[in-house]
Order: structure tokens, then C-alpha cells, then sequence
């Protein structure tokens, strides 16, 4: 692909939560011709197993649990196009939910470095789709909010408008949620929503192995700790999350074990 004099294209490409049928098409072909493909762990083992090594460039956890600093990622980015490489930056879901996809964009658009942005399925909603759960229902509601459960600790006030959210009587979303579950889950009790409002975790939503847990804001805590839930997960709050219990006995991927069992207040991974 690369000719080494023009300056190459990156391709910022969703990969969709996980399960390679769930990669776009166009996502598959451009990793199939791309010279390099650099990524976080979010793909999920089974796309990251898919591309061969020797194009492989994590971006994500290094081995002593420190993250890749975003500058070096930035950096790289540019660096490798201007070698004339063709670059995919694969990103777990959709490149511009939460993950700083908008940021990559940004620093190559202010290098002059030519870039497509790939849309890919988001865990935000496919994580409770494959768990039985839709994120609106013509029932239960009739909107939906996507929420950082991971706040900048440095920040004096709270990034989300919890009161808002439980105000808003929508489904509630939450992505990068499992540390911080204890937290928001007493803010939006606080804020007036209901102690039984059903509540799911789906942990590796699509990825071999995952679970999903469920309760309500009373419960969920203790129901993430028993099962153990580590991220990533999505959480999911609102009434829309018991649908889940009525159709799971139908349900082919719902935990990807398919026992079928559907215990509300429990682990029923
Ligand atoms: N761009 C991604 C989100 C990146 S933020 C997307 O659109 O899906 C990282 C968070 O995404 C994780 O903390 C988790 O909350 C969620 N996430 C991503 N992939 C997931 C998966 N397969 N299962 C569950 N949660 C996932």
C-alpha cells in the first residue's frame, strides 16, 4: 500500500463490540489492506487475533498497567502516514463514542493528514441488545441517554448531570461504569429514581466468556460483586432493563452459555 512518498490515509475504524460478524465490511477490507492496524484492546481477542501480527501495534494498556500516553498516539498516527503507510486506528464499538476518536481526528486534521472516519456498531447499544435489552421501547422509553461513568477525578463537579438524567425517566447508558457503579448508582437514588429500577451489566458484550448481571439500583453493586463483573461492561438503568427476563428464555445470545436462566437480583452469567 505505502509508496513512501505521499503522505498515507489513516482510516479511524470502528470495530464493533467484538464479534467479527459484527465488524463492517468495510472495516474488514480496510484492515485486510492496511500496512499497519494500531489498537487497544477493546476489538476484543477474536478481531485482534484476526490480523496478523506483524501489523499489529497496541496502543492500549502497556504491560505494567500504565495506559499508552494519547500523545504518543497521536504522534504515531501522523508519523506512519507520513511514511505513506496505510493506518487503521481500530477502536472497540464506534470510533467517535467516548474513546477519543474526536480527539484523534482533530490532531491529524491540524497535521494535514488525510483521514476517513469508519462508523462501527456501538456496545453502547449492541451490549444490550445481545443481552435481551432494547434501549428504547415504545413502553418503557422513549429516550436514551450514553453516560461516562469514568470521571476525571481532577474535575471539582461531576462531567454528568445525574439529577437531569433521573429526571429525564429515559434509559440511562453507562460506559467505562464498573469502578464508579457504587457512586452513581446512590446519585440517581438520591436524585429521585427508584431503588427498583432494573439495572443490567453486560460484561465483553459479544466477546467469548461474556456475562451479564442483573438487579436493580438497590441491588446492583452487590450483584456486580458476587459475579465478579470486571470492566469492560456497559450498564445498563431504566425499565427497559427487565425486558431482558422476558425473553431471555428465547434468547440464543444472551450470555453466551445460553443456560437460560434469568435472575433478576442476581448473577445469572
Ligand atoms: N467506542 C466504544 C466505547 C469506548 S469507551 C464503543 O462505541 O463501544 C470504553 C467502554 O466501552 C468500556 O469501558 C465499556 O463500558 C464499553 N465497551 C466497549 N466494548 C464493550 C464490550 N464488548 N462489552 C461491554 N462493554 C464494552
Amino acid at each position: 500500500m505505502s509508496d513512501g512518498d505521499s503522505v498515507g490515509t489513516v482510516y479511524l475504524v470502528g470495530s464493533g463490540p467484538g464479534d467479527p460478524d459484527l465488524l463492517t465490511v468495510k472495516a474488514a477490507e480496510l484492515i485486510e489492506a492496511a500496512d499497519v492496524v494500531l489498537h487497544d484492546k477493546l476489538p476484543g481477542p477474536e478481531i485482534l487475533g484476526q490480523i496478523p501480527e506483524g501489523k499489529r501495534e497496541d496502543v492500549g494498556k502497556r504491560a505494567g498497567g500504565e495506559w499508552t500516553p494519547q500523545e504518543y498516539t497521536n504522534r504515531r498516527l501522523v508519523e506512519l502516514a507520513r511514511e505513506g503507510k496505510s493506518v487503521v486506528r481500530l477502536k472497540g464499538g464506534d470510533p467517535f463514542v467516548f474513546g477519543r476518536g474526536g480527539e484523534e481526528a482533530e490532531h491529524l486534521a491540524e497535521a494535514g493528514v488525510p483521514f476517513e472516519v469508519v462508523p462501527g456498531v456501538t456496545s453502547a447499544i449492541a451490549g444490550p441488545a445481545v443481552a435481551g435489552i432494547p434501549v428504547t421501547h415504545r413502553d418503557h422509553a422513549s429516550s436514551v441517554s450514553f453516560v461516562t461513568g469514568h470521571e476525571d477525578p481532577t474535575k471539582e463537579e461531576s462531567a454528568v448531570d445525574w439529577d437531569a438524567l433521573a429526571a429525564t425517566g429515559g434509559t440511562i447508558v453507562v460506559l467505562m461504569g464498573v469502578g464508579k457503579l457504587p457512586a452513581y448508582t446512590a446519585e440517581l437514588r438520591d436524585a429521585g429514581l427508584g431503588g427498583d429500577t432494573p439495572v443490567a451489566l453486560v460484561e465483553r458484550a459479544t466477546w467469548p466468556g461474556m456475562r451479564v448481571a442483573t438487579g436493580t439500583l438497590d441491588t446492583i453493586v452487590d450483584a456486580r460483586d458476587e459475579a465478579g463483573i470486571e470492566p469492560p461492561a456497559i450498564t445498563v438503568i431504566g425499565d427497559v432493563a427487565a425486558t431482558r427476563d422476558r425473553v431471555l428464555a428465547f434468547l440464543q445470545n444472551g450470555d453466551g452459555q445460553g443456560d437460560g436462566h434469568g435472575d433478576r437480583g442476581g448473577d445469572d452469567a
